[in-house]
């Protein structure tokens, strides 16, 4: 079924009631180019331990893959940006994304609502919703569907948002007249994201994750980590290439409120978070991303930041 400009206009409607801050529609094609330079970054071996991006290769640049009869892509964004500041001082940082509930949980369910609106008030689809929890490039399918650019940063860049948005999308047998006009790359000559991330991880045209803070706390399962790489004071993630970048610098706080940091994060100092025992640790963050890494490899972050200290 061709979707017409009102149901796109309906479907769009739905998706901001739902909280989503942008909501777009793009007809599915493969990213050849995007998959060549991707198997050259692989080959570099830039994704360290992250061995899960040796898989599902093709369907990651072909989403059509993933569903034979999907034709299309529903993307939408939802702003995660906390109001809440956390304490000045040292206190050991979290990446903001993670300061709430688990995006894939919150995400998911206002897609799968917005599905389900497709399926009564539109016309019953045969699709999917994924919230980074398939092989699919999404930031590029964000750019397809008109709703920003891939920033010096690596992350989409919206014009109002800036990039602290979650991205999910839907993936359906509905297909599209026409894609929308693409967002020029408004980035420029700046190079502040790059100049400002401090192990180096951010090149002019790739990322070595293996340098990165994100990577090296959330993704890394060995304890060992190079001294000359400094994580400190982050124990969760690292926001500083998405902080220095002029899209941020005027963040409208989100509305979602799943996405309201924990106080912990907020305001606890390394001596606090050292003291959680491994059942404190699960209570505390059982509907937060940083399950993901678990007690001991929190620990470990926290050992590392330590050592950097010298405390
Ligand atoms: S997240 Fe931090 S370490 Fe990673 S590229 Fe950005 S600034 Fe560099
Ligand atoms: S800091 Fe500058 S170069 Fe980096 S993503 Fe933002 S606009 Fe682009």
């Amino acid at each position: 079924m061709i979707l017409s400009a009102k149901q796109i206009e309906k479907i769009q409607k739905e998706a901001y009631r739902l909280g989503f801050v942008a909501c777009g529609f793009t007809s599915l094609r493969k990213f050849d180019k995007e998959k060549t330079r991707f198997d050259k970054w692989l080959q570099s071996g830039f994704h360290g331990e992250m061995t899960f991006l040796e898989r599902n290769a093709e369907k990651r640049f072909n989403p059509s893959l993933l569903g034979e009869s999907f034709r299309s892509a529903i993307v939408v964004l939802m702003n995660y940006y906390p109001k809440e500041k956390t304490e000045a001082g040292k206190i050991p940082k979290v990446s903001k994304y993670a300061m709430g509930k688990d995006y894939h949980t919150v995400v998911k369910e206002k897609l799968c609502g917005l599905q389900q609106f497709i399926n009564d008030e539109i016309s019953p689809i045969s699709g999917r919703c994924f919230v980074d929890s398939a092989p699919i490039y999404e930031t590029r399918l964000a750019v397809d569907a008109g709703l920003g650019w891939k920033g010096k940063n690596t992350l989409l860049i919206n014009k109002k948002y800036g990039s602290f948005v979650f991205i999910g999308e839907i993936l359906s047998d509905l297909e599209v007249s026409e894609n929308p006009t693409v967002e020029p790359n408004h980035c420029g000559s700046c190079t502040r994201c790059i100049d400002a991330c401090p192990t180096g991880a951010l090149q002019p045209d790739f990322l070595d994750a293996t340098k990165c803070i994100s990577y090296l706390t959330i993704e890394k399962k060995s304890y060992e980590k190079p001294d000359k790489l400094k994580t400190q004071p982050w124990v969760y993630g690292c926001d500083i290439c998405q902080d220095v970048c002029p899209w941020n610098q005027k963040p409208e706080p989100t509305t979602i409120a799943e996405f309201s940091p924990k106080q912990f994060l907020l305001s606890a100092g390394i001596s606090e978070w050292v003291k959680l025992n491994e059942p404190e640790f699960k209570n505390l963050f059982s509907d937060s991303p940083l399950l993901r890494t678990g007690f001991k490899r929190m620990q470990r972050n926290l050992k590392w930041i330590k050592n950097e200290r010298g405390s």
